[in-house]
């Protein structure tokens, strides 16, 4: 199916990590709390902390929101629908893993973020990508783009 970016390109400055997080939270609620958002930066450019920002719209505790390791997919079960927070630092080549997250979108309406998407063969060609750059304790850039299906 072919693929079609709305062309508009949001962009956010963030001085904080809280800021980041209320960054996160405005534009997951813009998305209606529901499709995929593919998270793009390197190590510690505050991914982690982008999704906590959208843990704390959906009501998770924050601390339950995990750094790197070899549970790929994390799920929620929350008031507004269920969370799949995946990580796919570890991934390495073609895996099964991709084939379950894509079974999960296709089944269910609900929330998922990825950190590394880079590391999947195939992505949902329905989906917001935002790429954080920024390193240490230096302000971030949050840029949005969003993809739509073309149906
Ligand atoms: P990633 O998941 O991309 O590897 P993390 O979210 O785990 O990154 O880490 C980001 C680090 O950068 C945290 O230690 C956080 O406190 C720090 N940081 C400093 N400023 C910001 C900011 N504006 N936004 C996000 N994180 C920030
Ligand atoms: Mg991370």
């Amino acid at each position: 199916m072919p693929k079609k970016s709305s062309g508009k390109a949001q962009k956010y400055i963030s001085k904080s990590p809280t800021e980041t997080k209320k960054i996160a939270s405005k534009i997951i609620e813009k998305m209606g709390m529901k499709g995929t958002v593919c998270l793009y930066g390197n190590l510690g450019a505050g991914k982690t902390t982008f999704t906590k920002g959208c843990a704390d719209l959906f009501g998770i505790p924050e601390k339950s929101i995990k750094s790197p390791s070899f549970t790929y997919i994390r799920e929620y079960e929350t008031a507004h629908g269920k969370v799949y927070h995946c990580d796919f630092y570890r991934l390495a080549g073609k895996n099964i893993i991709e084939k379950t997250l894509r079974e999960l979108q296709e089944k269910e309406k609900a929330f998922f973020i990825i950190e590394w998407p880079e590391k999947l063969q195939q992505l949902s060609s329905a989906r917001i990508d935002i790429t954080i750059s920024g390193s240490g304790e230096d302000e971030r850039v949050i840029e949005v783009v969003e993809h739509i299906e073309n149906i």
